[in-house]
């Protein structure tokens, strides 16, 4: 099976993507992390990914194809995939359809994190980092036993400069602009997309993902039996 996750910084998927990984047993492949270790290797990817980086660029499309092409060639024969940060935009969408279906596989589900932004703005300005542990907690959701301390190491916990409503704003943004058509094509065109409500609680989201996953599966699994 292959899921795609769409949803912007802060939407909460990162947390779900490790759970479908781990609880499930699908192979992740998530942008952010392949886009970080080919910097960290210096191959020819990173190389050429980092000249865009560094000049306040994002990645072009051929490059993050490519690294797609790479890991759906190294987990060959596994099949539960779950992508996390592509596609992007819609000319990554449509190509993402062509590498699949080289490869003889399709997607099966999309999975939206819908999140308005004001309560995405209200979560990340909760949001406090310890700066000698790098222990997040978020004064509402998470907090720490005595205020603005924390817990493992007794350092005064601060708010990130990435949190800063006006940094949070303009990603959002950038995010909506480019994810929307993607959002579109998989809701219109191919009838694969599930809204997921990003305001419940961890546990919550986590419930109604395993939820989709698994009637997708049941589904699947009582076609082949020809039912
Ligand atoms: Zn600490």
């Amino acid at each position: 099976m292959i899921i795609v996750l769409l949803g912007p910084p802060g939407s909460g998927k990162g947390t779900q993507v490790e759970r479908i990984s781990k609880e499930l047993g699908f192979y992740k492949i998530s942008m952010g992390d392949l886009l970080r270790e080919a910097i960290t290797k210096d191959d020819e990817i990173g190389k050429k990914a980092k000249n865009h980086l560094v000049d306040g660029k994002l990645v072009p499309d051929y490059l993050v194809l490519e690294m797609v092409r790479r890991e759906l060639e190294k987990e060959k024969g596994k099949g539960d995939i779950v992508f996390d940060g592509f596609p992007r935009n819609l000319n990554q969408a449509i190509s993402f359809d062509r590498l699949l279906n080289l490869a003889g596989k399709k997607i099966d589900i999309v999975l939206y994190f819908d999140i308005p932004f004001a309560l995405l703005a209200r979560r990340l300005s909760q949001r406090r980092v310890c700066p000698r542990c790098s222990t997040v907690y978020n004064l509402e959701t998470a907090p720490p036993r005595s205020h603005n301390i924390c817990d493992k190491c007794g350092s005064t916990l601060v708010k990130r400069r990435d949190d800063s409503e006006k940094i949070v704003k303009s990603r959002f943004q950038v995010y909506e602009r480019e994810t929307a058509p993607v959002e579109e094509f998989y809701k219109r065109r191919r009838n694969l997309l599930i809204k997921i409500c990003s305001d419940g609680s961890k546990d919550e989201v986590w419930k109604e993902i395993k939820k989709h996953i698994e009637k997708k599966s049941y589904k699947e699994n009582s076609n082949q039996k020809g039912g």
